[in-house]
């Protein structure tokens, strides 16, 4: 392709996850592509991605299981697998959106992708996708590996400043430091406001206003949540692996439900349970409560017949009556606030007490104060407002000649691997479709 007048044909801002993927599409498809990346290092998010392990996308969206070449955990459901419609729905309401992303980049393509590149992936039970290394530095790595080899430009410590037309808008001109960078078409791919020790500071919302979008408000989700519990931060560091947490609001109503790990840290609650239970906090003016069941997997009745049982053979102290799942120093701040006097001997243990002890350990309430904001929220929900970007090219229906991918859209999805996904898939069709501007990809037959 000729760039006369330009210094390439795509030049892709923001080289994190979409980026990426999105650069080096470009390139592979012909394109002479600069990827603009502010940071000395691209893809910092993905170094930090689940506990730095990256939970680089979901099983459910599979459809088969053979392109994973690592180990299956036997608990997860080959059942579950629904396909792109897994992930489709994971961004309800505004799913529908991913729909022509996912045809031209789905989960198994995804997979293979990563797998090609030298990433063995491995499926756990819950059916998040890891490396087997368990590695996030390897997946990004490899992406860069990629990124090399697909023969794009990568110029990092390049903040793109601002984002014009040019040419009568038959392309733009990336303000950088010192400079610009004249491309006929952009990738915009900044992502969202959050982590914003990341890089993200969410410079493309006003790139994107000024080029004419409307930019839905952006909101932190998936954050941790303060809860109005002294104790809480001097458990810091504890984790429950298999807890229910639930937002509800001030008349009962639950908001939001999820079982999965809840992290004690010094300044709340964290983990996957709390992070996605936290869209709840956000609703309405009244404080909802945290309710966290701390041993779902046994029904109250039973429990408290466990505790009776244990508590008769000798003297043993009362924490220690509490089932193994909840970590000791839990168990002891359990038992006070269940109001058990200090010192109390299993058999001592009136019945009040053991169905006040069973009721803390199945529903613990907090209230709560508030989640931690952009600072620590995994993504940013809101972003520029998909009506205005066509879903089949992921081009601006405004400003033609710029295509959108990854978090900067006005999606978010749940913990889980999908919004990696999203912006895999994102990233992918607007690479493709801005290095082949007027075909419409997977549109032929
Ligand atoms: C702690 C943490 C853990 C997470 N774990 C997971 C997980 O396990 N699984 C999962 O699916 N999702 C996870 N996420 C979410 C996931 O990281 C994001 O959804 C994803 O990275 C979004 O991709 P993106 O390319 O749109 O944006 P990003 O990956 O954020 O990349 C944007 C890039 O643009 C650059 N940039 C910003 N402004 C400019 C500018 N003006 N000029 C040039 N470059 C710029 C940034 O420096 C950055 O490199 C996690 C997020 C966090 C914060």
């Amino acid at each position: 392709m000729m760039s006369e007048g330009f210094d390439c044909d795509v030049v892709v801002v923001g080289v994190g996850a979409a980026g990426l993927v999105a650069a080096a599409r470009a390139a592979r498809s012909g394109a002479r592509v600069i990827a603009l990346e502010k940071n000395r290092r691209p893809g910092v998010k993905i170094l930090m991605s689940g506990g730095t392990r990256c939970n680089v996308t979901n099983a459910r969206g599979l459809r088969g299981l053979d392109v994973v070449s690592g180990p299956v955990d036997p608990a997860f459901s080959p059942a579950a697998r629904q396909g792109a419609r897994a992930i489709v729905k994971a961004f309800e309401p505004k799913g529908a959106f991913l729909a022509k992303a996912l045809r031209a980049f789905d989960v198994d393509a995804t997979v293979a992708h990563f797998e090609a590149l030298g990433v063995a992936l491995k499926v756990e039970a819950n059916g998040k996708i890891f490396p087997v290394s368990d590695r996030a530095t390897d997946v990004l790595d490899a992406l860069m590996l990629d990124l090399e080899r697909s023969g794009a430009t990568l110029r990092p410590n390049s903040p793109a400043l601002g984002i014009r037309p040019i040419l009568d808008s038959t392309g733009f001109a990336v303000e950088v430091p010192g400079g610009e960078v004249r491309a006929r078409r952009v990738v915009l791919t900044v992502g969202g406001e959050s982590y914003p020790g990341c890089g993200t500071t969410g410079d493309g919302y006003e790139f994107a206003r000024r080029l004419g979008h409307a930019v839905v408000e952006p909101r932190p989700a998936l954050a941790p949540l303060r809860v109005a519990a002294d104790w809480v931060g001097e458990l810091k560091g504890l984790s429950v692996i298999d807890a229910i947490a639930r937002v509800r609001s001030t008349e009962g109503v639950v908001l939001e439900e999820q079982r999965e790990a809840v992290l004690f840290t010094h300044w709340g609650l964290s983990g996957p349970a709390i992070l996605d239970v936290s869209r709840g906090a956000r609703v309405g003016g009244a404080r909802p409560t945290l309710e966290l069941d701390l041993l779902p997997a046994q029904g109250r009745d039973l429990l408290e017949q466990q505790i009776q049982a244990r508590a008769r053979q000798g003297r043993p102290a009362i924490p220690t009556l509490i089932p193994l799942a909840i970590p000791r120093r839990l168990a002891e701040k359990l038992v006070s606030l269940a109001r058990i006097p200090p010192g109390r001997a299993g058999p001592e243990l009136t019945r009040e007490e053991r169905g006040r002890l069973a009721e803390v350990i199945k529903r613990l309430v907090l209230p709560i104060l508030g989640d931690l904001g952009f600072a620590k929220a995994e993504v940013t929900a809101g972003g520029v407002a998909l009506d205005q970007v066509n879903p089949a090219t992921l081009e601006s229906k405004i400003a033609r000649g710029l295509y959108l991918a990854g978090e900067i859209l006005d999606l978010d999805g749940p913990i889980g691997g999908y919004n990696f996904q999203a912006a895999w898939s994102t990233g992918w069709l607007a690479g493709l479709s801005a290095a082949n501007p007027g075909i419409t990809p997977g549109a032929t037959s």
